[in-house]
Formats: C-alpha cells, sequence, structure tokens
C-alpha cells in the first residue's frame, strides 16, 4: 500500500515537472511529426484535432504512451484547456483542394480558431507559436521572398479563404502581443512534405508519388514551369522547435523553408526517375491564382536559429517514395 502511493505520488510529481505543450492539429502530416519529436524530447503532449484533415493512424502509435493525450475538438469552439506551458497552433486543412472544399469552415478555422487558442496561451500565459504560410505573400512579385515582403494575394479569389485567413491569423496574434502582452512566434512554413501525408492529401508531391508508383498519368497543372521550394518534414519540425525556443522578444514573423527551388516539369521528371516509373506527363488546366513562383529567404533563419535545412530533394523523395510504396502494397 505504501510502496503504491510513493510510486503514485512520484508519478504524479514527474508529470507535474514536464513541461505540458498543446498541439492542434496534431494529428495531420506535420502536427503527428511534431507529437513524436515533443514526446522524445521529454514533454508532456496534448494533442488537439477534430480529424478533419487528419487521421487516426497517424497518431496510433502514440496513443499507448503515458505522456500523450488525445482531445477530439474542433478548434472553432472554445476548449476549457488545463494548464500549458506551450502551444503550436496547427488544426487548419493545408492542401487547396481540402481547404477550397469549405472556404466559409477554412475562414473560421483561421480567425475564430486564432482566438479560442490565444485565449487557453493568455489564460495559462503560455508561449504560442502560429504556423502560418508562404502563401501570404501571394503570387510574389518579389523573389525569394523575405518576411519583410506584405505580399501579392488576391483577397476574393479561391485560395483566399485560406491565404487572406492566415494573414488575418497573423494579425490576430501580433494583436494579441501588443494589446494582451501574449508571448507569440509566427512561422511561415514553405512548400514541406514527407510521409504522413494522406494518399488523398491532393497536394502535388503526394499526387505525383502516387501516380508514379502505379504507373498512371502524371497531371501537371498548367505548362508546369510555375516553381516551388520543397522542405522536407524533418527539417521543418527542427526548425519549428528551434522558434519555440528563441528568446520571448523575438516573435517572427520568420520563414522555414528549402530555398533550393524546381519547376513542376522539373518536380514530375524527379520523380519518375527515383520511382522508375513509366508514367507520362499530361498537361491540365492551371487552377486560378496558382503563384508562379515561390522560394523563400532564409537569411533571418539562419542568422537567429542557426538553422538550415538539410534534406535534399533527391533523398527526401526516396523516402517518400518507399513511404507510399508501403502504402500502397498495405491497402491493397
Ligand atoms: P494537414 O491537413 O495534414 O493537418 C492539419 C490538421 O489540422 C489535421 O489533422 C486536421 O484534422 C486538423 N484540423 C483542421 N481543422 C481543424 C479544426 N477546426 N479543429 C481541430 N483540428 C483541425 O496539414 P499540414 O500540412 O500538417 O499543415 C499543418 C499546418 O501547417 C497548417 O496550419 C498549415 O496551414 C501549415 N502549413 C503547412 C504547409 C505544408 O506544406 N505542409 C505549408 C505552409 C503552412
Ligand atoms: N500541381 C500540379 N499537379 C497536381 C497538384 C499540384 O501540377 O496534381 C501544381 C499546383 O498547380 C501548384 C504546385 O503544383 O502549382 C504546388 O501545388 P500544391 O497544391 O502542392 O501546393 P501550393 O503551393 O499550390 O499550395
Amino acid at each position: 500500500m505504501i510502496i503504491c502511493l510513493v510510486l503514485y505520488t512520484q508519478s504524479i510529481a514527474l508529470h507535474v515537472s514536464m513541461k505540458r505543450v498543446l498541439v492542434t492539429g496534431g494529428a495531420g502530416f506535420i502536427g503527428s511529426h511534431l507529437c513524436k519529436i515533443l514526446l522524445n524530447k521529454g514533454y508532456y503532449v496534448i494533442c488537439l484535432d477534430n480529424f478533419l484533415t487528419g487521421c487516426r493512424e497517424n497518431i496510433s502509435h502514440l496513443m499507448g504512451n503515458d505522456h500523450f493525450e488525445f482531445l477530439e475538438h474542433d478548434i472553432v469552439y472554445p476548449y476549457p484547456i488545463g494548464y500549458v506551458d506551450e502551444i503550436y497552433h496547427l488544426a487548419c486543412p493545408a492542401s487547396p483542394v481540402h481547404y477550397q472544399r469549405d472556404p466559409i469552415k477554412t475562414m473560421k478555422i483561421s480567425v475564430m480558431g486564432s482566438f479560442n487558442v490565444l485565449g487557453m496561451a493568455k489564460k495559462h500565459n503560455a508561449k504560442i507559436l502560429l504556423t502560418s504560410t508562404s502563401e501570404i505573400y501571394g503570387d510574389p512579385l518579389v523573389h525569394p521572398q523575405p518576411e519583410s515582403y506584405w505580399g501579392n494575394v488576391n483577397p476574393i479569389g479561391l485560395r483566399s479563404c485560406y491565404d487572406e485567413g492566415k494573414r488575418c491569423a497573423e494579425t490576430i496574434f501580433m494583436d494579441y502581443n501588443r494589446q494582451e502582452k501574449v508571448r507569440i512566434k509566427i512561422v511561415r512554413i514553405f512548400n514541406t512534405y514527407g510521409p504522413g501525408m494522406l494518399r488523398h492529401d491532393g497536394r502535388v508531391i503526394s499526387n505525383f508519388i502516387l501516380q508514379a508508383l502505379q504507373n498512371k498519368d502524371i497531371t501537371i497543372y498548367g505548362d508546369g514551369s510555375q516553381t516551388r521550394s520543397f522542405q522536407y518534414i524533418d527539417d521543418l519540425i527542427e526548425g519549428l522547435t528551434r522558434v519555440m525556443n528563441t528568446e520571448d522578444d523575438f516573435l517572427g514573423p520568420i520563414n522555414i523553408g528549402n530555398p533550393s527551388e524546381f519547376t513542376i516539369k522539373e518536380l514530375a521528371e524527379h520523380i519518375i526517375r527515383h520511382a522508375n516509373s513509366h508514367s507520362r506527363l499530361v498537361y491540365e488546366p492551371l487552377p486560378k491564382d496558382d503563384p508562379k513562383q515561390r522560394k523563400p529567404d532564409i537569411s533571418l533563419a539562419q542568422e537567429k536559429l542557426n538553422w538550415s535545412p538539410r534534406v535534399s530533394l533527391e533523398e527526401g523523395l526516396s523516402k517518400m517514395i518507399i513511404h507510399f510504396k508501403n502504402k500502397i502494397i498495405n491497402t491493397n
């Protein structure tokens, strides 16, 4: 009886001394990687998600962990969260296919979700990090994009629910810092890929790899001359945790991305080669407002975080191809 009591007290003491971190959108692609790394770093991790675009499978390997807790909740509505030291706010659909399916909901998630998580941060005096996006630069007229660039966004187009939603989220975060002294960080993430993306995610790398592995036509939108700069998930997670650990007076925004820039046609050719595929390239109409070019200026991240991406596109694609091959085998 006494031994049990001592063990119980010790376990409570351990939980009390552990830093508690909330990850909203923790069952999504990036969120699930982040939860895993934070657990490895010794945090008590609370993952909040409503499975809008995430899935149980992404976090099933964490469910048995004593230091992991899952809350099924829609962040558009307030949640009476217990004490937390830090919040990573990721909850938001990120693939154009998904965020355009219900644009009103997307905007509510960005705006009302931000108010709700900032309320939690204010209540518990927690540090809070927003995963913003390179989309806030829109179809950029400055190349590469530094954080000082205000962007070229169509406020009434099909992508606006996401682009303007995130721009508004950045505003709300800054105002909570200025008015309520909440300790915030804003990270502008550039196109990120890796294991954990869903088969029906709809973003370019997962689409092309699945098509290539099945020797189906590779669907290039437009003539494929538009560019993107692709970052592997491990580099992003390292960048996010470094930003969270900066001193309180560093708010960002800060770009986290890989500056190696490729056209979408080059990307398709890389994937066909790496996957030993017989797929053909086919050309479909370019979606409206699709940015023509995108490449992060990462000078600030290099200087402030001593961070640079380490994983090349070649290396990242190889890992991703192996992952999707296994997925296809396991679901057939
Ligand atoms: P994702 O769609 O895989 O993950 C988003 C997660 O948020 C999902 O698990 C989803 O179910 C959850 N979610 C959505 N709405 C919610 C709500 N109302 N309440 C609770 N949970 C909700 O996308 P991702 O690629 O992992 O992106 C994560 C974050 O990073 C997003 O905020 C996104 O805007 C940002 N981001 C991602 C990229 C990228 O290239 N992956 C680029 C820029 C920014
Ligand atoms: N794209 C494409 N084929 C696809 C999916 C996307 O050519 O099957 C293009 C898309 O038009 C864009 C780029 O690839 O120019 C990146 O698209 P994604 O949806 O991954 O992200 P975005 O950066 O546009 O948000």
